[in-house]
Parts: C-alpha cells; structure tokens; sequence
C-alpha cells in the first residue's frame, strides 16, 4: 500500500477509539456531547450506532472522518494514531482510506452527477480515460445511471442521497462512516443499498459505522450499539 494503514490482516482492527469525549464551547459555557467513548471496528464489520436525536451521533462520526478533533481520548486507524497526524496526511487518509455519506448529503450544487463522482477520483489520482466506467459502476450500485448528466440540482432528496453514497464508494475505501445513509430512501432502494453495503462488507472486507434511526438499517449490521447521555452502549 502507498499509505502508512497497514491492514493486510482480514481482520485487522480498523477504528479504536478509547475514552473519547466532546465538548462543545457555547456561549453559556459547555455542552458535554461525548462523555466516555470506546468503539473498535474490525474489517468486515458494519456497526450500527443508534440512539435519539442531539444525542452526539453526528458529532462521533465527525471525529472518526477527521472532520473535527476531540476535546480528549485516543483515535487509531490501524494502529496509527491519526490524530497526531499533520493536516497534510490527515487529508491522505481521507482520500486513500474514507468514504464519508453526508447526513446533508454535501453535493457540489451546480455540477452533474458525473462530476460530482469523478472528484473523488481526481484526488485519488486515477487516470481519466478510467474514470468513466468506475463512475457507471458506482451509479449502477444505486440504480441512478440514468442520472449521470444531470446538474445534481435538479435531482429529488433520495437520488441526491443516492448519489452521495456512490460518491463514497466509488473510491473502493477500505473505511466507510455513513449519516443516515437510508433517511431518505424508499424500502426498495434501502434495501438494495444495504445489500451492497453487506457485500463490500463481506468481500472486500471494508470496516463500515452507519449512524441510523432506522430498524431495518440497523438489522443488516453486524452488530449495534446505543449512544445515551454521552455513552456508547452495546
Ligand atoms: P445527532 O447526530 O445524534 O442528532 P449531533 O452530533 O448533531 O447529534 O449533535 C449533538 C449535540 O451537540 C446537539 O445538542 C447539538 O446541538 C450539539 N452540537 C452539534 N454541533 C455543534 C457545534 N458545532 N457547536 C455547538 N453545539 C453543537
Ligand atoms: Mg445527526
């Protein structure tokens, strides 16, 4: 591998995150969102983390993208300790190991849906003539090759969730967080998304944490946690 992640192993441990806390600084003072948080994920897991609205779920998934730091606690991706990171190598793990589904989706407005696509795969430095088809293929996985050349703009709230899920796929990312992946999908296109979320999950041995409200969603993972008043159960 070109990057410093060695996880080689099948079942090499991907996310351990030990003692992690948040707290937000707000005018009156703190709001403590994260209390005492340990999560360790495997290649070949697909963890649920569930648990009531303004409960830290967003906030947790941040920290894991390197999106924000933690107040304090320790965060290793297969064994690097990548909060002591530089920005510069920070932003390698982004683009060599993460796929990130936004909960707000975060398309590029004004571009199409091949663009939107094709970003990732600039960064990642693959060849243009080979982009076409792994940006087909990624659409395809979500049934919206129809919409390849249409400005994301336009596009209904679950084709643009559609669309973001492609784009952190298409990437193959060995690390995936997703904010409610499903919130906006009908059973169908749910459905046919989380098989394919279980089948990279499978086969390719990606390690996944999907942040979900949803039973459905939660019972494809391979296993489930709680987070309430700060804690991350189960
Ligand atoms: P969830 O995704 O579970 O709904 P969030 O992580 O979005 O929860 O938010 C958890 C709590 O932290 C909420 O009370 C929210 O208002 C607060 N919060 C989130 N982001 C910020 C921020 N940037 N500054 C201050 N408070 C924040
Ligand atoms: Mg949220």
């Amino acid at each position: 591998m070109s990057n410093q992640y060695d996880i080689a192993d099948d079942n090499a441990l991907v996310i351990d995150i030990n003692n992690l806390t948040k707290t937000y600084q707000t005018g009156a003072g703190g709001i403590s969102v994260l209390k005492d948080v340990n999560l360790h994920v495997r290649r070949g897991e697909m963890v649920a983390v569930m648990g009531p609205s303004g409960s830290g779920k967003s906030t947790l998934l941040f920290i894991l993208g390197l999106f924000q730091p933690p107040s304090t606690g320790g965060y290793k991706v297969a064994g690097v300790d990548v909060l002591s990171l530089s920005r510069d190598q920070q932003a390698i793990f982004r683009r060599e190991m993460l796929g990130f589904v936004f909960q707000s989706c975060d398309l590029l407005e004004n571009s199409t849906v091949y663009e939107n696509l094709e970003l990732p795969l600039i960064y990642a430095g693959v060849r243009r003539r080979e982009r076409p088809d792994r940006i087909r293929e990624a659409l395809g996985m979500v049934n919206l090759e129809h919409r390849l050349h249409q400005p994301s703009n336009r596009l209904s709230g679950g084709e643009r969730q559609r669309v973001s899920i492609a784009r952190a796929l298409v990437n193959e990312p060995e690390f995936i967080l997703a904010d409610e992946p499903t919130g906006q999908l009908d059973r169908e296109n749910s459905l046919r998304v989380l098989e394919y979320f279980t089948k990279i999950t499978e086969e390719a041995r990606t390690a996944m944490v999907v942040v979900t409200h949803d039973n459905m969603t939660a019972e494809h993972c391979t296993r489930k946690c709680v987070l309430t008043d700060g804690y991350l159960n189960g």
